[in-house]
């Protein structure tokens, strides 16, 4: 079997999509979003592919190596992003060349059903947020994030610090002792600040504060998770087992949340996965764009042993892109027996193109122009 030919679409804001073809017929489909760097992500596409095409698709790790070392300057978000969405195309073929579902060939199940968690806050505005939250209950959902709202300075009065854990005890209040709750600080608070909030909320018992400071200083971050009671979690803007070596190595964090559409593909967070389990921390696949990406989170959840929840963003369901979408029951996904991503592309919906800009708007600024943390 060889590659012939290494397609792209955009049908939405977030979702880019690769499709690979092969001269069997068979073809696999992966997400290469990179959020405000989408022609970038798509040009590293069409790089790559000028290598695949005419290649064995069923040489994951071999191509693999050659995209990512091959290319002497490694990493960084626009390769692994590329990277990542060929990856997770070519196990899509791979899976539908056995007829297995892509988990089955990585090991098999170790769980029969998929827990996952939406974004809900009461941040905002309560009155709508218990209306929202009536909803995903009857929904289905038992486990839920929020994100303290604004920019956050280096220093932020008591009023304020006091009205962020007024509503997380309301959340839980609304939201009863038998639903997750976490929390994303978003890389937004230095790390006193972070350590504050933390230790404020503790008692609420956040499932985990997600990011509490940025990520490039794995030090800070540790200085954080000594300090606190709650667990942290880290990882959506880190990428390889490289990137993510410090974090584990020094027990940074309770909790990983690689982005399999950024850090390197399925196989690549199963190793990181693998190295975290050595330390017994769990991994919480973050998920913030399209269905595929979601497909191949999926995958990886239901074959390692140290799952702890998926992240299902806003723009993660098919929503008209899916010939079938999925159903969230009792707060979990149902484990599917089809092969390769387990999914069906809606492949007249996908060739509509999304005309419009990834947005940046006026609030990754402060009161007095400068630059804030979003
Ligand atoms: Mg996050």
């Amino acid at each position: 079997m060889k590659i012939v030919s290494i397609e792209q679409f955009r049908p939405r804001k977030r979702c880019q999509l690769v499709k690979i073809t092969t001269d069997e017929g068979i073809v696999g489909w992966g997400e290469t979003t990179l959020e405000g760097k989408l022609d970038s992500s798509w040009a590293a596409v069409k790089e790559i592919a000028a290598y695949l095409v005419g290649l064995d698709p069923l040489r994951i790790e071999h191509h693999w190596q050659h995209i990512y070392r091959g290319a002497f300057y490694r990493g960084g978000p626009v390769l692994l992003t590329a990277l990542s969405g060929i990856e997770q195309a070519l196990w899509d073929i791979t899976g539908k060349y056995f007829s297995a579902p892509v988990y089955r060939l990585l090991g098999g199940a170790t769980r029969d059903r998929i827990k996952v968690y939406a974004w809900w806050s009461i941040y905002e505005d309560e009155d709508a947020a218990r209306r929202e939250l009536e909803v995903f209950l009857g929904q289905g959902y038992r486990a839920f994030k929020a994100e303290p709202d604004g920019k956050w300075h280096a220093y932020e009065t008591p009023k304020r610090i006091d009205e962020f854990v007024r509503k997380a005890y309301l959340m839980r209040e609304w939201c009863g002792n038998d639903v997750d709750l976490s929390f994303d600080f978003h890389g937004k608070m230095t790390p006193a600040l972070a350590v504050t909030l933390c230790n404020e909320i503790a008692a609420m018992s956040p499932q985990f504060v997600e990011e509490p400071v940025p990520q490039e200083n794995i030090e800070a971050l540790l200085e954080v998770t000594r300090k606190v009671q709650v667990p942290i979690a880290t990882g959506e803007r880190l990428f390889t087992r490289w990137g993510f070596r410090e974090v584990i190595e020094k027990q940074a964090a309770a909790f990983l949340q690689p982005d399999l559409s950024h850090a390197g593909g399925i196989l690549e967070t199963k190793k990181i996965a693998a190295n975290a389990e050595t330390y017994y921390m769990h991994i919480a696949p973050h998920c913030a764009i399209g269905p595929v990406a979601f497909a191949a989170c999926l995958q990886l959840d239901a074959c390692i042993p140290n799952f702890l929840i998926q992240e299902r963003g806003d723009l993660c369901l098919g929503d008209g892109l899916l010939k079938r979408d999925w159903i969230v029951k009792d707060g979990y996904l149902e484990l599917s027996d089809a092969p390769g991503l387990g999914i069906e592309i809606d492949e007249e919906a996908v060739k509509k193109t999304y005309e419009g800009d990834f947005e940046i708007d006026t609030w990754f600024y402060n009161e007095d122009n400068s630059v804030a943390d979003w």
